[in-house]
C-alpha cells in the first residue's frame, strides 16, 4: 500500500482535492477573478489552505499547504499560505467550521459598500443564520479585517467584507460554497429589488425569519 491510500494521510489527500476542486469553482462560477478568494477545510487536526497568488487551475495534489490551527505555523507545503490565513484561522477558533470560503463576488461587494447589513429581502437569509452583516473594512490579509469580520460574524454562518467580498463557513465544503452561493445570490437580488425607481423592497420580520429558519433544517431529502 502507498502512503497516499493509508488511512488518515489519503483522508488529507482527498480532502486537499475537494479545496482545490471548490477554489476552481469560484473562478468558474464568477465569485473571483484570478487569484482572487481563498479556501480551506480542516482535516484530522491541520487546516488545508489555499496557497497565496497561485493560479488555481496550477495547483494539483503535491502542492498541498496545511497550517496548526492553533498556532498557525505550516506543518506541510512549500508554497505560502493564503495572505487571508488571520480570517480563517478566527473562524475555525471560534466556530465548529469544517470549511470555509473567501470570495470577491460582485453583488455581494457592491452591497457591501452600501449598507451595514443585507436587508431580509428572502427566506434563505435564515439558511445563514439571520441577517448578514458587513464586517468594517480593514487593509486585506490583516489581523484587524479578522477581529472585524470575527465581530459581524457572530450568530452568522457568513459575512460580507466592507469594500472587499464575502467570507462564508460551513459543515462541509460543499455547504460553506453553497452559502457563498445564495449570499451573493441574495445581494443581487436586493440591489435589483431596490433600484426600481419609485419603489422599496419589502423585507421580512424576525418571526418570518426564524419560521422559515425552523422549516429549513428539515429541507430536502430525509436523512
Ligand atoms: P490570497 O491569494 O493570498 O489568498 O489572497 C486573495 C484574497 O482574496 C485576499 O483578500
Ligand atoms: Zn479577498
Amino acid at each position: 500500500m502507498t502512503e497516499r491510500e493509508s488511512g488518515p494521510v489519503r483522508e488529507v489527500a482527498e480532502a486537499w482535492d475537494a479545496l482545490v476542486a471548490a477554489a476552481r469553482r469560484t473562478v468558474a462560477d464568477g465569485l473571483v477573478v484570478g487569484t482572487s478568494g481563498n479556501v480551506s477545510v480542516r482535516v484530522g487536526g491541520l487546516v488545508l489552505v489555499t496557497p497565496s497568488g497561485v493560479p488555481y487551475d496550477r495547483l494539483g495534489p503535491d502542492d498541498l499547504v496545511a497550517v496548526d490551527p492553533a498556532d498557525g505555523r505550516q506543518v506541510a507545503g512549500e508554497l505560502k499560505p493564503t495572505s487571508e490565513l488571520p480570517m480563517h484561522l478566527a473562524v475555525y477558533r471560534h466556530t465548529s467550521a469544517a470549511a470555509i470560503v473567501h470570495t470577491h463576488a460582485v453583488h455581494a461587494t457592491a452591497v457591501s459598500t452600501l449598507v451595514p447589513e443585507l436587508p431580509p429581502v428572502h427566506y434563505m437569509t435564515a439558511a445563514l443564520g439571520g441577517t448578514v452583516r458587513v464586517a468594517s473594512y480593514a487593509t486585506y490579509g490583516s489581523q484587524e479585517l479578522a477581529d472585524n469580520m470575527l465581530h459581524a460574524l457572530r450568530g452568522r454562518t457568513g459575512v460580507l467584507l466592507q469594500n472587499h467580498g464575502t467570507l462564508t463557513y460551513g459543515d462541509t465544503l460543499d455547504q460553506a460554497y453553497d452559502r457563498t452561493a445564495q449570499l451573493e445570490w441574495m445581494c443581487r437580488l436586493w440591489l435589483t429589488a431596490a433600484s426600481v425607481p419609485g419603489h422599496t423592497p419589502s423585507l421580512l420580520s424576525e418571526d418570518q425569519l426564524a419560521e422559515a429558519g425552523d422549516r429549513l433544517r428539515g429541507y430536502g431529502q430525509r436523512g
